[in-house]
């Protein structure tokens, strides 16, 4: 396949990478999104309760994704990614109300373990040899491979494995777990740099990528959505938009950047990933004081809070459950935990809480084996999306290398 047009349907982060690898090698691509914005579920909008923009999910990448930090080069955004200057994490223990800073160093190799006043307060040098199990991919599970009890797993691994796989961890696969570690806290601290876009999340992956593609007369067609796929044979031969039939050419390829379950739907016999999970986001709109962007909090239903100017944000991985909470009682009993931590008043200030329920696949072993490659049963078609078979746990990093992949497959 050389010079036919690529169309691109779907414009998360897996489509918008995708369409910009193929335009910087010259292609012809078109990109069809069903909705009215770009960035699927990594995007920004404005709250009209607080009134400020906030994103859909508080997002953090680590300065390991090389695929997201190439991607943010590509379209000129590397800038709007910020951090703290080492691999340090903050973490709060509302149980104990202790309070310690993880300091994972600059280098390439994890020293801090060898290292009585770096460790994880309470944890021994043994314990962390313990976890290079886990190291070893393997189709079990994370509670198969360690114990998932005691304050190494409840202070580090849980904290780590529950924020990068959104899901309880002693259910989750050992071998996604393996090849996170891998290329993060096992290849030290200069992998392991949080970064987040301060400004928010389309101001640094989405608004720079549209303007970029238009720039380079990649066209994107907003509420363009794709209905059905024809075939013949062995290849797709149109797209149907509703109204609007494209016929594909001899040369034309189809990359499906969409949701698993649409592309099951668009795609017979295609196995995809079923289950999914939820995570929470409230935000309070208060003046931070003067606090880390991002603290750990251990023992509270809180997981992360986020000081962004002006407000303080939560996020709660694998929430499922709290998916039918009453709004206002998850709002003020969250309040009094991020007020413990930052150290403000009990009144409950302006809030929002924004529940994803299907904020990504279930990291499972069982989910793990029904990710589908980019190829398919079409020599025409190819999928990305964090939820096909990267190896990687569906975020970012993931949701973009998989974009490249397809790319790759399409040029
Ligand atoms: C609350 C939350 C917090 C998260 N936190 C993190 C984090 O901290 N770090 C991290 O790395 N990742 C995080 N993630 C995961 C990250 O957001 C995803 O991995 C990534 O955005 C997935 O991108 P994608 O392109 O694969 O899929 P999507 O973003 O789902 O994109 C699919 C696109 O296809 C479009 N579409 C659907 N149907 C059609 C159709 N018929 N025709 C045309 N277009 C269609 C959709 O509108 C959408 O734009 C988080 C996710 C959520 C929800």
């Amino acid at each position: 396949m050389t010079e036919g047009t690529v169309h691109v349907v779907g414009v998360g982060l897996a489509g918008l990478s995708a369409a910009a690898r193929l335009t910087q090698k010259g292609r012809r691509v078109i990109v069809h999104e069903a909705g009215a914005q770009a960035g699927g579920r990594c995007r920004s909008y404005v709250d009209t309760v607080l009134n400020m923009p906030i994103d859909n999910g508080n997002h953090v990448i680590l300065s390991g994704n090389h695929a997201a930090l190439s991607y943010l080069a590509l379209i000129g955004a590397a800038d709007r990614m910020q951090g703290p200057p080492s691999a340090d994490f903050p973490f709060v223990d509302l149980r104990s109300r202790e309070r310690w800073t993880l300091r994972l160093g600059d280098g390439f190799f994890p020293w801090w373990i060898f290292d009585d006043a770096r460790r994880v307060p309470n944890t021994r040098m043994r314990e962390y040899l313990v976890l290079a199990r886990l190291l070893w991919p393997r189709s079990k599970t994370v509670g198969e491979v360690i114990d998932c009890r005691g304050a190494l797993y409840e202070r580090l691994v849980e904290p780590f494995l529950l924020a990068t796989l959104n899901n309880a961890p002693p259910e989750a696969s050992a071998q996604l777990a393996a090849t996170l570690l891998r290329e993060t806290i096992a290849a030290g601290g200069r992998t392991c740099r949080p970064l987040i876009a301060m400004e928010g999340l389309s101001t640094a992956f989405v608004d720079p990528a549209v303007s970029w593609l238009n720039a380079h007369g990649t066209e994107i067609k907003f509420s363009h959505e794709l209905h059905r796929i024809e075939f013949n044979g062995p290849r797709a031969v149109g797209l149907d938009f509703g109204g609007e039939i494209v016929n594909l050419g001899v040369d034309d390829v189809v990359i499906l950047a969409v949701p698993p379950t649409l592309a099951a739907r668009l795609l017979p016999d295609l196995t995809v990933p079923t289950e999914f999970r939820a995570i929470a986001n409230l935000h309070f709109k208060v003046d931070a004081p003067a606090m880390p962007v991002m603290t750990g909090v251990v023992h509270g239903t809180t997981q992360w809070i986020f000081a962004y100017p002006g407000r303080l944000s939560v996020t709660i991985s694998a929430a499922d459950t709290l998916m039918n909470a009453p709004r206002d009682e998850l709002a003020r009993e969250m309040w009094r935990e991020v007020a413990m931590v930052a150290g403000l008043p009990a009144e409950l200030p302006p809030w929002q809480v924004v529940r994803e329920r299907r904020a990504t696949i279930a990291t499972d072993p069982q989910q793990e084996a029904l990710r589908p490659g980019a190829k398919t049963a079409w020599k025409n078609v190819f999928l990305a999306g964090d939820w096909t078979a990267t190896s990687l746990p569906p975020t970012i990093e993931s949701a973009i290398r998989s974009g490249e992949r397809a790319a790759a497959l399409a040029a």
